[in-house]
């Protein structure tokens, strides 16, 4: 029997009695006959209520005893479930992240791995033991604690997994697996088998919030077969891997939304060459994250120039612009907010014409207007009014055949 890396998230260890029904999944495992790597998330909401403690005493707290106290979150989690495993009969031992040989760049907040230096729980695995190891956190080179940014345990487990060579790569979480929409949103919103590693990132990418990112990115890189599924049933989850489901042919696989978006027009920009570096380089430099960019030139001499954010950075945005209307020369900023992005997603589309005219199409007819649209290979989004984003996400749910009745005859289940 293989190793088997599997990560557990803060709500799959929120409790005790959570992290004793945790260890009880592991013995199963054990029992099984697997080798097991275990990485946990801190406990619930811990890693928030830290973050809470730092800013009653400074907004600006410095970013080393900052990791300093985050990484205090993960460090209770390891012990409790090996404990846990101690008194169930099972010999386990947990290691922080330094102890399990993570090293990662010398960036405190969002620190990426380097390398792993797996010998320590090669070791530990040698003696039979389960290895707890805490996520989120490596060491720099200069000795140094880091984290590895918020949600980062799931690419501790990655990369772990792709460091052990495991056999796969279980996240365990609060919901069952990937699905085609939201179902709070979308009751006919069905679980997914598989979704290939792109799909996955762009649905990552666009706030599914199921993983991180980065776990993707390296799970894509490393071809660490990834495992998405709940701590609390024994149902299958979704399986993230190379080449997903092929043969159903489906051009779409989910609908995904994000809320809370904010539109800015910069509004009369002298249009020459380098204008839009300035004035995205100055945003960048004040943290402002940008998504969705459009250019439109009404005349020679100047030029408008919208953009989204999250509706949390748009008092900054507004602020760094205000603050550089002279340098940068443009007459005024208008801002909209309430907006929502909704976004298809299928490694389908590469293939298939016409996606993203069927995608205005769905949306016209229910008389939802579109304020801007972006695209890649894999993914149509369009962002509109937020009070409509239910009616947009269920429309083109089932618009796509992915509602539940629909799926069932197309996957043949
Ligand atoms: N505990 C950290 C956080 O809340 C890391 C994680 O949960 O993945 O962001
Ligand atoms: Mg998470």
């Amino acid at each position: 029997m293989g190793l088997i890396v599997q990560k557990y998230g803060g709500t799959s260890v929120g409790t005790i009695e959570r992290i004793l029904r945790v260890a009880d999944r592991i013995i199963s495992y054990k029992e099984e006959g697997h080798d097991i790597v275990v990485v946990v998330s801190a406990m619930g909401k811990s890693t928030d209520v830290l973050v809470d403690m730092a800013k009653q005493i400074t907004s600006y707290p410095s970013e080393r005893e900052m990791d300093m106290l985050l990484t205090t979150g993960e460090q209770v989690s390891i012990a409790l479930l090996s404990m846990a495993l101690h008194t169930k009969g099972y010999d386990a031992i947990s290691l922080t992240g330094w102890q399990a040989g993570i090293t990662t760049e010398s960036i405190h907040g969002r620190a990426r791995i380097q390398q792993i230096d797996a010998a320590r729980i090669q070791s530990e695995l040698g003696r039979g033991r389960v290895v707890i190891v805490a996520g989120f956190q490596g060491l720099s080179e200069e000795g140094e604690i880091t984290t590895l940014g918020r949600g980062g345990s799931d690419t501790s487990a990655v990369a772990l997994a792709a460091s052990l060579n495991a056999e796969k790569c279980e996240i365990f979480t609060d919901v069952s697996g990937v699905y085609t929409a939201d179902p709070r949103v979308v009751p006919a919103a069905s679980k997914l088998d598989s979704i290939s590693y792109d799909e996955m990132l762009e649905l990552a990418n666009l706030g599914a919030g199921v993983l991180h990112p980065r776990s993707v990115e390296a799970a894509k890189k490393y071809k660490v077969r990834l495992v998405v599924r709940s701590s609390f049933t024994a149902e299958d989850g979704t399986y993230v891997e190379e080449v997903a489901n092929m043969e159903t042919g489906r051009v779409v696989s989910g609908v995904a939304h994000d809320e809370d978006v904010a539109k800015i027009t910069v509004v009369g920009m002298p249009a020459k060459v380098g204008t839009l570096s300035r004035l995205f380089n100055t945003l960048a430099d004040h943290q402002v994250n940008v998504d969705i960019i459009i250019q439109s030139s009404y005349d020679a001499a100047v030029t408008n120039i919208s953009f989204t954010c999250a509706s949390d950075d748009l008092k900054k945005a507004l602020d760094t612009l205000e603050a550089h209307q002279q340098t940068l020369g443009f007459e005024k900023v208008d801002h909209e907010e309430g907006l929502t992005k909704v976004s298809i997603v299928g490694s389908g589309m590469i293939n298939n014409p016409g996606v993203a005219a069927e995608m205005f199409r769905v949306l016209a007819e229910q008389e939802i207007s579109i304020k801007m649209v972006s695209t890649s290979d894999i993914k149509v989004s369009c962002v509109i009014p937020a009070h409509l984003t239910e009616l947009a996400v269920r429309s083109l749910h089932s618009a796509y055949g992915l509602d539940v009745a629909e799926t069932a005859v197309v996957h043949g289940l």
